[in-house]
């Protein structure tokens, strides 16, 4: 795909191309000082592949280390209705679990926090992906209706699902 075709194709699903917190594109090789999330060939990545030597690594904070810390979240998830409260606990541990498989594989894919605001569980992930993970995970276990909107101006994702009965 060129770039032209990139950017139509980013404007077809309105998604920003690119995580301001992941900008300015770090040269050569990172450690996170937070979370011990390595940089290298521009990814953030848990295992540095065997083999490779990391060469002076600059001490950094990555990109979900921040959010975290500036309570910036990339996605919020707004689950509602009747249903949740009575599943609560199953809710959760699907979300949790779907954390896990996600952050294992994407090393800036993870859960801020679960918060508990009149009845409704919100949800803030520091990465989109794993918004829209969860999301359809939830969908998928709870059935109910999911509804998925990207920002326009922010990089972000905002998912409300709700199930009444
Ligand atoms: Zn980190």
């Amino acid at each position: 795909m060129d770039k032209y075709q990139q950017s139509q194709k980013n404007k077809l699903f309105k998604t920003p191309a690119h995580d301001p917190y992941c900008l300015p594109r770090v040269e050569g090789s990172a450690i996170c000082s937070q979370c011990g999330a390595a940089y290298q060939a521009g990814n953030w990545t848990w295992k540095i592949p065997e083999n490779t030597v990391i060469h002076d690594a600059q001490s950094m904070i990555c990109p979900a280390c921040r959010r975290i810390s500036d309570s910036k979240p990339a996605g919020t998830l707004t689950l509602s209705g009747s249903f949740l409260l009575e599943h609560l606990n199953e809710i959760i541990n699907l979300i949790k679990n779907t954390e896990e498989q996600e952050k294992a594989e994407h090393a800036l894919e993870r859960l801020i926090s679960l918060t508990d605001s009149d009845g409704a569980l919100i949800v803030t992930t520091t990465g989109i992906h794993l918004a829209n993970r969860l999301g359809h995970a939830i969908e998928a276990a709870f059935k109910g209706h999911a509804d998925y909107q990207y920002n326009d101006d922010e990089y972000g994702l905002s998912v409300s699902w709700t199930r009444d009965e």
